[in-house]
C-alpha cells in the first residue's frame, strides 16, 4: 500500500479545470514527502496509520501565496514614513534608515516579515535586500520557500557585486532546495551599463536569473532619455540583462515598445499595487501586459510602502486599481486575478512546481477558514476569495510538505522572541541623518 506523510481530509479546493479555477468541495489531499500525492472526493484516499491527519472540513484549500517582490525586513520601518513623495521616501527616510542596519537586525527583521507572511498564506517570497546570509538563515529556520537577491548600488562597485554574487553561489538550492538565488542590481537608475554588464556575467556564470526594480514613475523614464538616451528596458537590453531570466519589479511607466521588448525576451513583472497607490505613482498597464503574453505575478513590496505584507490585500487591490483606471468593471475578472496571483506569480519566479495543487507539484498548501461572517453566504467561494476573504482567516499553512502553521499557531517562529529582539534594536534602527544615507534618488 502506498503510504501518505499528511493526509488532509475534506476540504473544499481550488485547482485549475482547464484554463479556469473552480472550488471542488469536500475532497481530501494526500501529501507525500514534499509533493501532492493525490487530490479525491472524500472517502476515496484510504486513510493508513502511518500519515499525519489534518481535518478540514469546510475550510477552503488554496495553493500558497507566492510574494513575487519584497524586502522582507523593512518591516522594521513599518510605519516610518508616511505620507510624503517619493523622493523624499527614498532620501529622507528609508536610505538614512538603512544605512543603521547590520546582519542580526535583517535576521530578526526578516523573521518578523517570514511570520507576518505565513499568518497571511504566503509560503514564497522573493526577496530584493541587503546582508542576505542573514535571510537565508531566517528562511531555513522557518520553513518557507524564498528567492533572495542581494540588492546592490552602481556606487558600490564590482567588488560588492563580486560579494552578492559569492552569496548567490554559496546559497543556491539551499534549505532542502527550498531558496533560490538572484542577482539583484537596485535599478537603472542606480546602476550604470557597465555594472548592469558585470552583473549579467555573474548571473550567467551562476545560471541565475536578475531581479530588479525598472521604470517605477514617469520621471524615472525622462531621466533615463537624458542620461541613456533610450528608455530604462531599452537601456536593461542594451546592458544585456534579458539575456538571462528576469523578473522585472513595477513597470508603471513602460511605453508600448518596452512591453514589446520585454514580450520578445520572457521578461516577467512583479506588481506591487498598494505602494503605487499610496505613494501616487500611478497605474501600471496591467491589461497591456496580459494581451502582449507578459507574465505577470503580484507582490507586496517592502512594508514601509505597503505596510503589510499581505498578499490577499494585494491582490484585490490590483484588480480595483486596474477597474478604476479602465473606468471599466468588466476588466480583471476574478479568473483573470486568480491567474495572475497563482500561475502568474509562480511563473515569474520560474517556479512550475508553485502556484496549483495538482498532483506532483509541490505541497504548499494553505487552509483558510470560511465560517466567517463576512465569508457567508458561498454563492461563489471564487469571489469571496478575490473580494472578502482576510488574512486573518488563514488558519493552516504547509510548505514543502510541513507544517508551518496549524489553526492559527506559528509552529516555527516564536513570536514573542522576534518581537522583543526587534523591540531592543528600534531606537538604533529608527535615527534619521540625511548625510548617512546608503543611496540617493536621482531627480535630475
Ligand atoms: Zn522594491
Amino acid at each position: 500500500m502506498k503510504t501518505f506523510s499528511l493526509l488532509i481530509a475534506g476540504c473544499d479546493v481550488l485547482v485549475r479545470d482547464g484554463e479556469r479555477y473552480v472550488v471542488r468541495p469536500d475532497h481530501d489531499i494526500a501529501v507525500r514527502g514534499n509533493r501532492i500525492a493525490a487530490i479525491l472526493p472524500t472517502g476515496q484516499i484510504e486513510p493508513t496509520a502511518s500519515e499525519a491527519c489534518i481535518h478540514a472540513e469546510g475550510m477552503l484549500a488554496i495553493p500558497g501565496l507566492i510574494n513575487t517582490h519584497t524586502h522582507a525586513a523593512m518591516v522594521l520601518f513599518r510605519g516610518l514614513a508616511e505620507d510624503v513623495p517619493i523622493e523624499s521616501w527614498f532620501n529622507d527616510y528609508i536610505w538614512p534608515l538603512e544605512s543603521n542596519e547590520e546582519p542580526d537586525d535583517i535576521y530578526w527583521g526578516t523573521l518578523l516579515a517570514i511570520a507576518e507572511m505565513i499568518q497571511s498564506g504566503v509560503t514564497t517570497f522573493a526577496d530584493h535586500y541587503f546582508f542576505c546570509d542573514a535571510i537565508a538563515q531566517a528562511v531555513a529556520e522557518s520553513g518557507v520557500r524564498a528567492h533572495i537577491g542581494w540588492a546592490v548600488f552602481g556606487h558600490e562597485g564590482e567588488a560588492k557585486l563580486k560579494q552578492t554574487a559569492e552569496f548567490a553561489a554559496r546559497w543556491q538550492n539551499g534549505a532542502n532546495g527550498r531558496i533560490t538565488t538572484w542577482m539583484a542590481p537596485h535599478s537603472p537608475y542606480l546602476c550604470d551599463e557597465l555594472f548592469l554588464r558585470k552583473t549579467v556575467e555573474h548571473a550567467k556564470a551562476l545560471g541565475i536569473g536578475i531581479h530588479i526594480h525598472c521604470s517605477e514613475t514617469p520621471d524615472q523614464v525622462v531621466l533615463s532619455l537624458k542620461r541613456y538616451g533610450v528608455t530604462p528596458p531599452a537601456m536593461l537590453a542594451r546592458a544585456g540583462v534579458f539575456e538571462v531570466p528576469t523578473l522585472l519589479a513595477h513597470g508603471i511607466a513602460l511605453t508600448a515598445e518596452d512591453i514589446a521588448l520585454l514580450r520578445d525576451h520572457d521578461v516577467a513583472i512583479a506588481q506591487c499595487p498598494k505602494t503605487y497607490l499610496k505613494l501616487a505613482m500611478g497605474t501600471a498597464p496591467v491589461r497591456a501586459f496580459l494581451e502582449a503574453g507578459l507574465v505577470v505575478g503580484i507582490g507586496t513590496d517592502g512594508a514601509v510602502s505597503s505596510n503589510t505584507l499581505d498578499m490577499l490585500e494585494q491582490m484585490r487591490l490590483l484588480a480595483l486599481d486596474q477597474k478604476q483606471a479602465a473606468k471599466d468593471s468588466t476588466v480583471m475578472p476574478l479568473q483573470t486575478v486568480l491567474d495572475i496571483t497563482f500561475r502568474g506569480s509562480a511563473a515569474a519566479l520560474r517556479a512550475a512546481d508553485l502556484g496549483e495543487l495538482a498532483v506532483g507539484k509541490l505541497a504548499d498548501i494553505v487552509l483558510l477558514r470560511q465560517d466567517s461572517a463576512r465569508l457567508f453566504p458561498v454563492h461563489d467561494p471564487i469571489a469571496n476569495l478575490v473580494y472578502s476573504a482576510q488574512s486573518s482567516d488563514v488558519d493552516t499553512v504547509i510548505c514543502d510538505g510541513q507544517l508551518l502553521m496549524h489553526r492559527g499557531r506559528l509552529l516555527t517562529i516564536d513570536l514573542a522572541r522576534v518581537r522583543a529582539e526587534v523591540s531592543t534594536r528600534l531606537e538604533r534602527l529608527s535615527r534619521r541623518a540625511a548625510e548617512r544615507r546608503i543611496a540617493t534618488y536621482p531627480t535630475s
